[in-house]
C-alpha cells in the first residue's frame, strides 16, 4: 500500500482489509507478505510493478468481492490470467491485482464435446485435461499462455486454418461486471456482450469461465521443416500457405538456427526459414499438402510425424521460459519482394541471436467466418507478420524498432494480443472503425466508468 494512503486511512483501512481477507476463499497478498514478490511476477521478468494488494481469487465470488472492494476504496485494478500479455498490463503499480491464475479448472462434457474452462488454466492445463479424450481446441503456440487473455483477444493458434480462432469455438462466457454482477454471455444471452468478448480483450469485465466446443482430433501430423531463408522460399511460402488445404496450419520463423540435434552442424548459426507444421487429418494427405513447401528448396532438416497435439509444444519450449521481449506486428495481404528483401537484409546485417521474424499464414476456416460476426475484424488478411526479439537492452529493442520502421508501412492493422504498450492509435488499428465504434458503445453499457482500463483500452462511447 502506498505510504500516503496508509498514513491517511491507517486503522480504518486495516479493518476493511481484514474483512476482505476473511471473506475470500482464495488468498489476499499484501506488500511484505511471504508470497508478495512471487505473486506480482508475470511472464516478462522485467515488469517490476508493486500493487497495493493482490487478490488470488479461487472463484467468481472472490472476484465479485475483490471488484467491490477495489471500487469502494477507489483503487485501480489489473486483471491477470496467465500473465503473458506482451504489454505488461496484467500487473499494476499501486492498485489491486485480481489474479485468476489459480482458477484453472477444466470440466469436460464428453457427450457434447464441450469444456467449461476457468481463465487461469494455461494452454498446457487445458490440453492435458482434454487430450486423453482425443479432444482438442485450437490454442496458441506456447504452452504457458493463459486461456483468459488468449481467448479474449481472438486466439490465433496451431489449428487456426482448420477450426478458426479460439473464439470461433466459444459457446458462452461467465463474467463479473464492473458493478459486481455475474452475467452470462452467449449468442442467446447478452449477444452484444458476447460479440465484444470475442476479440475486444479485457475491456468489459472479468471473465471467470469460458465454455468451448471441442473437436475430435486425435493425433496431428506435425513438426518442423527447415529451409534456407531466401527470397524465393519466403515468396513461395506466402503464395501457397494461406491457400493450402484448411487442414494445414503453419507458423514460420526467419531466424539464426540454434544448435538443435537434428540440424546438421554446418548450418548451426546460419539464417534459416523454419516452418512449424500442424496438419489435422490423415498423414498421407498431410504429406501431399506439404509437398509444395518441400519443393521450395532442398530442406536443411525435417522432423514431421504423427504426434499428439501436446507434442507441438516441445517445439516452442523456449517461449514458455519467462523472458523479456520487444514485439511489433501487423497483417500483410501479400509478401512482396521488397518486404522480403528488407526482412532478410535486416536479419543478416543486424543479426541478433533471438531476433525472430515470425510469419503466420491465415485464411481457411478463419476467413470463412464473416468479419462482422465477432469483434475480430481481420479475417480477410492472408498473413500475420511479427517482429520479436527476446531479451533485454537497447540493442534488442532497436533491432525490432529499426526493422518495423522499414516494413511497418507495408502492413495493415494490428492483432490486439500481439500489441506492446503502443498507444491509442495502434489499439484502433486492431479494429475497423465500425468494430471500434460498436465496442465503445458496449463498453459504455458494461463499464461506463472505465474501471477496466489497464488493458488495450477502449474508452466508453460518449
Ligand atoms: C510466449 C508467447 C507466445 C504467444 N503465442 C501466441 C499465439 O500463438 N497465438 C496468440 O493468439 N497469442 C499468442 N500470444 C499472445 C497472448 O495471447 C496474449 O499475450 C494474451 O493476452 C496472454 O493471455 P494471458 O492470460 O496469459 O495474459 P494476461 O497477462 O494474464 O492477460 C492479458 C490481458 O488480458 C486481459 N485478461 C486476461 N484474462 C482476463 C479475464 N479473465 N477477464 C478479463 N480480462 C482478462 C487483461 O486485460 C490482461 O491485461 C503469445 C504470448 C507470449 C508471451
Amino acid at each position: 500500500m502506498t505510504a500516503t494512503r496508509m498514513a491517511k486511512v491507517g486503522a480504518q483501512e486495516s479493518t476493511a482489509i481484514r474483512e476482505l481477507r476473511e471473506s475470500l476463499f482464495g488468498e489476499l497478498v499484501l506488500p511484505g507478505d511471504e508470497h508478495y514478490d512471487e505473486a506480482r511476477q508475470i511472464h516478462n521478468p522485467s515488469i517490476d510493478r508493486r500493487p497495493e494488494m493482490i487478490v488470488r481469487a479461487a472463484d467468481s465470488i472472490d472476484v465479485i468481492r475483490a471488484i467491490e472492494f477495489a471500487r469502494s476504496a477507489g483503487m485501480q485494478v489489473a486483471i491477470r490470467s496467465g500473465g503473458h500479455c506482451l504489454s505488461g498490463h496484467s500487473m499494476i503499480d499501486d492498485g489491486m491485482n485480481i489474479d485468476l491464475s489459480r482458477m484453472k479448472q477444466v470440466n469436460i462434457d464428453q457427450e457434447n464435446r464441450t469444456a467449461w474452462v476457468q481463465p487461469g488454466a494455461t494452454t498446457a492445463d487445458l490440453v492435458a485435461a482434454i487430450e486423453p479424450y482425443g479432444l482438442a481446441l485450437t490454442t496458441g503456440d506456447t504452452a504457458t499462455v493463459g486461456i483468459g487473455g488468449l481467448t479474449l483477444g481472438g486466439g490465433i493458434g496451431w489449428m487456426v486454418r482448420k477450426y478458426g480462432l479460439t473464439i470461433d469455438s466459444l459457446l458462452s462466457v461467465e463474467m463479473v461486471t464492473a458493478d459486481g454482477r455475474l452475467v452470462t454471455a452467449s449468442k442467446r444471452e447478452n449477444p452484444d456482450l458476447f460479440w465484444a468478448l470475442r476479440g475486444g480483450g479485457g475491456n468489459f469485465g472479468i471473465v471467470t469461465g469460458f465454455e468451448f466446443q471441442l473437436q475430435q482430433v486425435g493425433q496431428v501430423f506435425g513438426g518442423v521443416l527447415i529451409l534456407p531463408a531466401t527470397r524465393e522460399v519466403l515468396s513461395g511460402y506466402a503464395s501457397y500457405a494461406p491457400n493450402a488445404p484448411d487442414e494445414l496450419t503453419t507458423i514460420t520463423m526467419v531466424m539464426h538456427l540454434p544448435p538443435l540435434p537434428f540440424v546438421p552442424e554446418d548450418h548451426h548459426g546460419t539464417l534459416a526459414f523454419i516452418i512449424f507444421v500442424c496438419y489435422v487429418g490423415d498423414p498421407d494427405a498431410g504429406q501431399v499438402a506439404m509437398t509444395p513447401l518441400r519443393k521450395l528448396a532442398e530442406p536443411i532438416a525435417e522432423l514431421i510425424a504423427p504426434m499428439p497435439y501436446s507434442a507441438l509444444y516441445n517445439f516452442t519450449e523456449i517461449g514458455a521460459v519467462p523472458h523479456d521481449s520487444t514485439i511489433r506486428s501487423g497483417y500483410l495481404r501479400e509478401l512482396s519482394g521488397d518486404v522480403i528483401d528488407m526482412l532478410l537484409d535486416h536479419a543478416r546485417q543486424n543479426p541478433m541471436p533471438m531476433g525472430l521474424i515470425q510469419i503466420r499464414a491465415l485464411g481457411g476456416a478463419l476467413k470463412a467466418v464473416p468479419n462482422e460476426s465477432t469483434a475480430f475484424p481481420h479475417r480477410d488478411k492472408k498473413l500475420l507478420l511479427a517482429l520479436i526479439n527476446i531479451g533485454t537492452g537497447e540493442a534488442v529493442e532497436r533491432w525490432v524498432i529499426d526493422l518495423w520502421e522499414r516494413v511497418g508501412p507495408s502492413t495493415e492493422g494490428a492483432y490486439v494480443n500481439f500489441l506492446d504498450d503502443e498507444g491509442e492509435a495502434r489499439i484502433r488499428d486492431a479494429y475497423s472503425p465500425e468494430h471500434f465504434a460498436r465496442l465503445a458503445a458496449i463498453k459504455r453499457q458494461y463499464d461506463p466508468e472505465n474501471v477496466f482500463r489497464n488493458n488495450q483500452n477502449i474508452l466508453p462511447a460518449e
